[in-house]
């Protein structure tokens, strides 16, 4: 039988012809504009003005609703997918509660402006989400695998639990796309995700997105959207419109070879530890086989310190030294230099799409000589 990634993965391929008319363009139009043409009184679906509808982003939401299965919103970067995401969900006087060791920023928001607005924000690392339970909780927002130490939580059983005491979960999928998880399908009320990651792959376009097959929760993501006016360019919509064509073949072949080399980078002497779902040491590898169908391709590795780190970084000519993850490019960076609480050796390696012969080489060669 098909798997559910491949049979979205044709249809993807095939999305946008489909409602083509004979002598229309085969890829969608960039529509760049403020005003319609609207004489006389407004109508449902007839665009109005810019900042509520645009032809691009509704091509780029036929895919992303397609590939995450539910109704789905573009958002000019993953913050702003968040943001919405937050603040459609919670009021004053609510308890938020977001995990200790994910993307730090998620956090910093929480405490400068939703915390300002009557909102209890508590922290709660990855791997204990349920310490002190759910009851009078509203919002619960998991990252699993959490960026950037790659701990795991129980989605599924969270989810549950988060619904049974009336609260609502909140899914940052970013890690892993919906061809590697599928947070909705295990039961969590909305998924957010930053698009400029291994969505766009190219690294050259910010953008997010949200779904929920909870109608009336998008219903306030799109006001919020539409209010605040977070809306994306037609250009980068377009951009990542292009990009999500490959995303299934980019992301496979990135997995593939980060379990390869995640085996390989575990052998090394020179390694101290490695953390990757798909190994079988992992400590998360059991529940990331119960919930994953693919293990991804970011890879957590130790080196014995700040120093050592740098040298394989900055000595390997196929890493790019930057922030972010999900290129084509393999990239890495040591995520101490934000603060995030890791061991100052700690590299987070995003495995990109070159040849994997080639890129063990280049990444053996360096730290040989780290
Ligand atoms: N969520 C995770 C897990 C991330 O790693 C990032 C960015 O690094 C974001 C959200 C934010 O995405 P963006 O930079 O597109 O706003």
């Amino acid at each position: 039988m098909m798997s559910k990634n491949d049979e979205i993965a044709a249809r993807l391929a095939h999305l946008h012809g489909a409602g083509l008319a004979k002598g229309d363009a085969l890829a969608p139009p960039i529509t760049v504009t403020s005003m319609y043409h609207l004489p006389g009184d407004p109508e449902t679906g007839v665009p109005g003005y810019g900042r509520a509808e645009n032809p691009t982003w509704e091509a780029l939401e036929a895919q992303l609703s397609l590939i995450e299965d539910a109704p789905a919103l573009a958002f000019p970067s993953g913050m702003a997918a968040i943001s919405a995401a937050l603040f459609a969900t919670l009021k004053a006087g609510d308890r938020l509660v977001v995990p200790t060791d994910g993307y730090y920023t998620t956090r910093l928001l929480a405490d400068r402006f939703l915390a300002k607005l009557g909102v209890t924000v508590e922290t709660r690392p990855t791997l204990d989400m349920s310490a002190g339970g759910f009851d009078g909780v509203a919002v619960v927002f998991l990252e699993s695998p959490s960026n950037p130490g790659l701990d795991l939580c129980d989605i599924a059983g969270l989810a549950q639990e988060v619904r049974a005491a009336g609260g609502v979960s909140i899914v940052d999928n970013t890690t892993m796309t919906p061809f590697g998880q599928r947070p909705l399908d295990l039961g969590a009320d909305v998924v957010v995700a930053s698009d400029t990651k291994a969505p766009s792959g190219a690294s050259d376009v910010l953008m997010g997105h949200v779904a929920s097959r909870n109608a009336g929760l998008m219903e306030e993501v799109a006001a919020w959207r539409k209010l605040a006016g977070v809306i994306p360019g037609p250009m980068e919509a377009w951009l990542l419109h292009r990009s999500l064509g490959t995303l299934p073949l980019r992301f496979a072949r990135m997995c593939d070879t980060a379990a390869l080399i995640a085996e390989r980078l575990l052998a090394h002497p020179k390694v101290a530890s490695v953390r990757y779902p798909g190994l079988e040491a992992d400590p998360a590898h059991l529940m990331a086989k119960a919930q994953m169908t693919r293990f991804g391709f970011l890879i957590g590795l130790t080196l014995s310190d700040k120093d050592t780190a740098e040298r394989f970084i900055q000595g390997c000519d196929m890493l790019a030294s930057a922030t972010s993850f999900g290129g084509t490019h393999s990239s890495a960076e040591r995520r101490a230099r934000w603060g995030d609480d890791v061991a100052e050796g700690f590299v987070r390696l995003s495995i990109g799409t070159e040849p994997v012969e080639a890129l063990w080489s280049a990444l053996e060669e360096a730290l040989d000589a780290a």
